[in-house]
């Protein structure tokens, strides 16, 4: 193709055209080649969730875990949602993910509990877009009855950025949820919208504050004081609250004292395979 582009270009004389789309051409089949890797991956259960514990700050007891897909690649080894998320969402396969997802953390959570193992929530992360989608109340029904499983052992997660807010669809789509008895948490809050009317029109349960915020506490005063006014808000709109990628004890410390009590991050544990979970679980329920 290049060369039969190179060719095209010297004879017509416009070399910047036909470099351009060979160019392009490239580009395009090696993203098509990764997405079609990623189908495969999903058909041939490549797709592994890790999970990483959501804590009291005050006991360090588990109140949550969230699940973190990775990709467990036969040739480059575990890769991470940064290297694979935007190909999903760029070739359709959010859908086919949010399934596997849900359906392989609800798998988990029910032979957890079928070993008797205390397993707190587990959350989900959902990309904004498919709050568009009537389908997706469904979607995380079917894998809850699939393992006989209620609707509080799941959370929904959702990024404030990623949320279409004014859409119709997704104000049902919210509502079908928390009849359904789902939770949902606004994740990454504070890096999304300048309007926060929205917190009044949809019910949400909790707010995850974004890590940018909890990086520079307790010294930075701008940080201090945007945290100290999300745990406010939060606290009057009665909704939960979790601070994430706490790192340090100084900033568990400091969240105390604002009134956020859940927090997660490096401090507390990284997100983990199942058999590490499940051994972290066991030895928190046996302590
Ligand atoms: P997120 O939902 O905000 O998840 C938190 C990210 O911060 C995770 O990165 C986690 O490993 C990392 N993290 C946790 N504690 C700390 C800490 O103390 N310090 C630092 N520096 N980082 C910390 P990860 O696993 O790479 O995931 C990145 C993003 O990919 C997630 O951000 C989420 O938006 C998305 N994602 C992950 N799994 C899924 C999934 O199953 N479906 C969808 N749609 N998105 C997912
Ligand atoms: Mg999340
Ligand atoms: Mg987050
Ligand atoms: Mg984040």
């Amino acid at each position: 193709h290049a060369d039969a582009a190179m060719y095209q270009a010297k004879s017509s004389g416009r070399a910047t055209f036909h470099f351009y789309n060979a160019f392009r051409h490239n580009i395009e089949s090696r993203e098509q080649r990764l997405a079609k890797q990623i189908q495969r991956a999903i058909e041939q259960n490549q797709l592994v969730l890790h999970f990483q514990p959501q804590v009291a700050i005050d006991t360090g007891m588990p109140t949550g875990m969230e699940a973190l897909v990775r990709w467990q690649h036969p040739e480059r080894g575990l890769l991470y949602p940064e290297a694979f998320l935007s190909a999903i969402e760029e070739f359709g396969l959010t859908e086919s993910l949010t399934k596997y997802v849900s359906r392989l953390a609800c798998k988990h959570i029910a032979r957890w509990r079928a070993m008797g193992i205390p397993t707190p929530p587990v959350s989900i992360n959902i990309t904004g877009r498919e709050f568009c989608d009537l389908r997706l109340p469904n979607i995380l029904k079917q894998a809850l009855a699939e393992f006989e499983l209620p609707a509080n052992a799941i959370v929904v997660e959702v990024t404030e950025g990623s949320l279409v807010h004014d859409n119709e669809v997704a104000v049902e789509v919210f509502k079908a949820l928390s009849q359904a008895g789902i939770h949902i948490s606004l994740d990454d809050f504070g890096m999304g919208y300048s309007s926060l009317s929205y917190l009044k029109r949809l019910p949400l349960n909790s707010i995850k504050i974004d890590r940018s915020f909890i990086e520079n506490l307790p010294m930075d005063a701008d940080s201090a004081a945007i945290t100290q006014a999300i745990v406010s808000m939060a606290r009057h709109l009665n909704l939960g609250i979790v601070a994430e990628g706490v790192e340090r004890s100084s900033q568990a410390e400091f969240l105390l004292r604002l009134g956020c009590r859940h927090a997660q991050g490096y401090l507390y544990g990284a997100p983990l395979d199942h058999a590490a979970v499940q051994a972290f679980l066991e030895a928190r329920a046996a302590s």
